[in-house]
């Protein structure tokens, strides 16, 4: 599948299972938002649609007429399902009909698919009635689910699925990416991967809307500014993790991507860091810490990281000193 970038494990498994005979009828493909899980989601369904490519081969022929239907969206056996314009949730009404269409026979092709994007966005009702077609899909049916809370799905829908962990993206593979399929130029393709914390799918959003980037370069300069703020300034400020998990998962993903920077620094790395500004302060950071506690500090952001994704009800506090 060359039209997928990263995540080389996740692709290679959906390969094999195309090729294979017997293919599972439900996937939940897990990590982070804005990694590629829709997009490897629907590429998959590309490949198991595609009537034209030799059957050995894992790459969609690109012209048969599923190929050419899904390229425009409008491949009546694969259908993704999204709540509703101004919703934020995907109602059970929704799944009910989704249902439903998954108990008929696809309608011209090998398989019908129906791909559910972050379902924790699914109310529990849904999720609940989901489980008889997870259990037993009709031939011919298939699910493919994603989700970015770990915590979030069902042990009942969990257990119903193969499970395909994803990973962020590194900046290497972000640059490949956003040049060659998004001709971005390369120098502006490194600076838009040091900032996408490994989601590509962010860092082509920010190379369309450079208000995004110019946000983030804020934020990361006001983290930054706590360097040199008082202990007291620094304890107000990196202790409010905000109230709910969306905005301290947010909070510690900035200032996971703005210590990157700072341990790089502090290993004599800084040309692989972000740039401007702010790569002079995570120098000047760096410098003064040294590499060993810049990495100490580092730790325990991750440990607050995983805290976090354990036990989403007990918000964990930022470490605030390194
Ligand atoms: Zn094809």
């Amino acid at each position: 599948m060359r039209a997928i970038y990263g995540n080389q494990q996740a692709q290679a498994r959906l390969e094999r299972a195309a090729l294979g005979d017997a293919v599972s009828h439900a996937w939940l493909l897990t990590g982070p938002a804005n990694i590629g899980k829709t997009t490897l989601a629907l590429e998959f369904a590309r490949l198991l649609e595609c009537t034209g490519r030799d059957p050995a081969s894992a790459e969609p022929c690109g012209e048969c007429v599923s190929c050419r239907k899904l390229a425009h969206g409008a491949h009546p056996d694969v259908i993704v399902i999204e709540p509703k314009k101004d919703e934020r949730t995907l109602k059970v009404e929704l799944v009910r009909e989704m249902i439903h269409l998954a108990s008929l026979a696809p309608s011209e092709s090998r398989w019908r698919i129906f791909i559910i994007p972050d379902i924790e966005r699914m109310v529990l009702a849904g999720a609940n009635a989901l489980l008889k077609t997870l259990e037993e899909p009709a031939p011919g049916v298939m699910l493919l689910l994603t989700s970015s809370e770990p915590e979030t799905p069902l042990p009942t829908i969990l257990s119903r699925c193969q499970v395909v962990p994803m990973l962020p993206l590194t900046p290497e593979e972000i640059t490949y990416a956003l040049t060659g399929r998004w001709q971005i130029p390369e120098m502006d393709a490194r600076r838009l991967a040091a900032l996408a914390n490994g989601r590509l799918g962010w860092a082509v959003r920010a190379a369309e809307n450079p208000d995004l980037r110019e946000q983030r370069i804020r934020e990361l300069e006001e983290i930054a500014s706590l360097a040199s703020a008082s202990r007291d300034e620094r304890l107000r400020r990196a202790g409010a993790l905000g109230t709910d998990v969306e905005s301290a998962r947010r909070v510690l993903e900035l200032w996971t991507l703005w210590w990157r920077d700072v341990v790089l620094a502090a290993g004599g790395a800084s040309h692989l860091a972000l740039s401007g500004d702010l790569r002079a302060c995570a120098e000047r950071l760096g410098a003064r810490l040294g590499l060993e506690r810049a990495q100490a500090f580092m730790r325990s952001l991750l440990a607050a990281q995983l805290a976090l994704e354990a036990n989403a009800l007990d918000l964990p506090r930022l470490p605030v000193k390194p």
